[in-house]
């Protein structure tokens, strides 16, 4: 049986694959990932210590870095806030890096279907405290971390209530996070699918070696996915047998750490050398 085993325990053999590999893929969600969950989605904010070894690790040729999230793709850029790496938003219907501009052939109603369920929700729960929505345009959020815990099982029950039609309709899917509900266009695409297609349009002659951070069900098809690819994929948080990620990290502060730890591995003295060595043997 797989277990999940924490990432730093197994760091050198970690390293390793990392130091033999000639090219790196680093993806990572955002929220609860890069940055601590906070009350309301606005509210969330990199950690400046994070924001720096990310720009650093941004840098190293020999590695792409993205980040994919539920949040549409100029929130996430703006939220993130660092130049030239890969951006995929609303779960990987949006992605954006250099000349990859990808927008998911999504039904052209969707955006109609989302406007009337946000219309209808902000409607039904103008008077229930907490409940945030955000339409994000091809992907629609029902935050909930704030409202009082007597209410949830309500407000689940109303909100199935509206979203029901589409969903039998075959037009959205529903999916559910740490309080939140997610309205999805209902096509075969998700972080998991969206991290085979960068792989494939990056196109490295080798396969880059695959590392994916993540906290949240939607990362699930991501670590299934990294797995396929032979990568490295780290779930955030307890550690959890029934999520497919192979290591686990606590916390966003670890998350911070091992981003160090991997910072590190590329201005090692060893590396160092042999970029003299290479440097010199072209002279
Ligand atoms: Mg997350």
């Amino acid at each position: 049986m797989l277990t999940m085993e924490h990432l730093f325990l197994y760091w050198n053999k970690l390293s390793g694959k990392v130091k033999q590999a000639e090219h790196i893929l680093l993806l990572s969600d955002f929220d609860g990932t890069l940055s601590p969950i906070a009350k309301k989605p606005e509210l969330a904010t990199l950690p400046e210590l994070a924001k720096t070894r990310l720009q650093g690790l941004a840098q190293i040729p020999r590695l792409t870095l993205g980040v994919i999230s539920g949040r549409n793709i100029k929130d996430l850029q703006q939220k993130t806030g660092i130049n030239d790496i890969l951006y995929a938003g609303n779960h990987g219907l949006q992605i954006e890096y250099r000349d990859i501009h990808f927008r998911h052939p999504v039904t052209s109603t969707i955006g109609e279907i989302l406007s009337r369920v946000d219309y209808d929700v902000k409607l039904v729960f103008a008077n229930i405290e907490g409940v945030l929505v955000e339409n994000k345009g091809l992907t629609l959020s029902l935050h909930y971390r704030l409202a009082d815990e007597t209410q949830i099982e309500e407000i689940t029950r109303i909100f199935n209530s509206i979203t029901a039609p589409f969903v039998s309709s075959g037009k959205i899917k529903v999916t559910s996070g740490k309080k939140v509900y997610e309205v999805r266009p209902a096509v075969d695409w998700d972080k998991g699918k969206a991290i085979e297609f960068i792989v494939q349009e990056l196109g490295f002659k080798n396969k880059p070696l695959v590392l994916y951070l993540g906290d949240d069900v939607t990362d699930y098809d991501a670590f299934r996915a990294t797995n396929k690819l032979a990568g490295i994929s780290i779930y955030v948080g307890q550690e959890n047998i029934n999520i497919s990620a192979r290591y686990f990290l606590y916390s966003p502060e670890e998350v911070s750490s091992f981003l160090e730890k991997l910072a590190d591995l590329f201005a090692s003295p060893q590396s160092e050398l042999k970029n003299k060595y290479d440097s010199d043997t072209t002279l």
